[in-house]
């Protein structure tokens, strides 16, 4: 006990915090969970074969957002985007959800219109109704959460777990474009002046308006393709990292099948391949595939194929020469300093 009061956020991070949490909480006092914390949302069963999943996420404005180049409507869109992403990463269907803001008391009322306004859009776009929710005053800086509800039939549900050595991994489409676009919505990578508008633009909109996987999340279900799936959330090399922990095995992820924009990739090689190994907030799904399956899986997503499941619980980035490749910065996690 001593040594953990000595303990800092910053050495034990955001994982070290939840795996505290996890202890304190312990087994509900209730029967019906599949799936508590550790997963994209947890699960429970609320019929024969029916499950509920429950997801919430939370924006923090100059943690998640700046409004220095984020727009209302932006942020209310990606509040949902996000919590969208998690219950397709399960393979379900969103479809209730509750919204809570902490408003500082200088932002003008139409601006927080504009924030209902993002979250009604993507709202409507996936068929999710917004219920309820909480509204109260932030000293200075804007909070947005939103607890989400989904449902599965429960045999469909894809889990962190289940991957097993031999199987392919995958993602549905190019990564590292968000990263991409907050660094230039930063000013801290120069593209305008340069003559590239076009792709300025599709990484900006990358990076603001995130679009969840809920399309694809629906194909990888209905051809029974995946083992296990994820959100990459924090940067696709923490994703195989968290997917593999739950999964208790390895995996080879080859740097040049990962699915770059090629336009970004020319502009920038070296940088472009960082922000699509360790880059946050692409919300693409990384899932895996049982051998029998591969086939189909690269009909349906030609150019996701990245890597591949090992038994030896090391997560492993190679080169084109089969050189393995040191990742420095793996991903995003709070808190964490060392
Ligand atoms: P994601 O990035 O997919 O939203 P997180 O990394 O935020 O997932 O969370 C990982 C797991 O930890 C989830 O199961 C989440 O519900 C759980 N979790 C996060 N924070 C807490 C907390 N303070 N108390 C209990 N569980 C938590
Ligand atoms: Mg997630």
């Amino acid at each position: 006990m001593m040594r953990s009061k000595q303990q800092t956020l910053g050495q034990i991070g955001e994982f070290g915090l939840i795996q505290r949490a996890k202890r304190i909480f312990g087994l509900p006092a209730r029967p019906g969970l599949v799936q508590g914390i550790g997963d994209d949302t947890a699960v429970v069963k609320i019929g024969h074969n029916k499950a509920l999943l429950y997801t919430t996420d939370m924006l923090i404005e100059d943690v998640h957002f700046s409004l220095k180049y984020e727009g209302f409507f932006d942020i209310g869109w990606k509040a949902l985007a996000v919590n969208i992403s998690d219950i397709a990463s399960m393979g379900a269907t969103p479809t209730w959800g509750l919204i809570s803001v902490g408003v500082p008391v200088g932002i003008p009322v139409d601006n927080v219109d504009k924030l209902a306004q993002g979250v009604a859009s993507l709202a409507r776009k996936y068929r999710v109704g917004i219920i309820g929710g909480d509204t109260v005053k932030s000293p200075d800086r804007l909070v947005v959460n939103i607890a989400l509800l989904g449902e599965a039939p429960a045999q469909d549900i894809l889990y962190r777990h289940g991957a097993n050595p031999g199987d392919a991994l995958f993602v549905t489409n190019r990564v590292g474009e968000a990263a991409a676009g907050l660094a230039v919505l930063k000013d801290r990578w120069q593209l305008t002046v340069n003559g590239w508008p076009t792709l300025r633009k599709q990484l900006v909109k990358a990076y603001l308006r995130p679009e969840p996987r809920i399309k694809e999340s629906v194909l990888i279900v209905k051809n029974k393709l995946a083992s296990s799936m994820i959100d990459i959330s924090d940067g696709l090399h923490l994703s195989v990292k968290l997917l593999c922990g739950r999964s208790k095995v390895g995996a080879k992820i080859y740097l040049n099948k990962i699915p770059i924009n090629p336009r970004l990739a020319t502009r920038d090689p070296l940088q472009s391949r960082q922000w699509a190994l360790s880059g946050g907030e692409d919300y693409e799904l990384l899932f895996t595939v049982p051998k029998n399956k591969i086939r189909k899986a690269l009909t349906l997503f030609p150019s996701g194929w990245i890597g591949e499941i090992t038994g030896d619980k090391t997560v492993k980035v190679l080169d084109q020469a089969g050189q393995e490749v040191m990742i420095r910065n793996t991903g995003y996690e709070h808190f964490k300093t060392t």
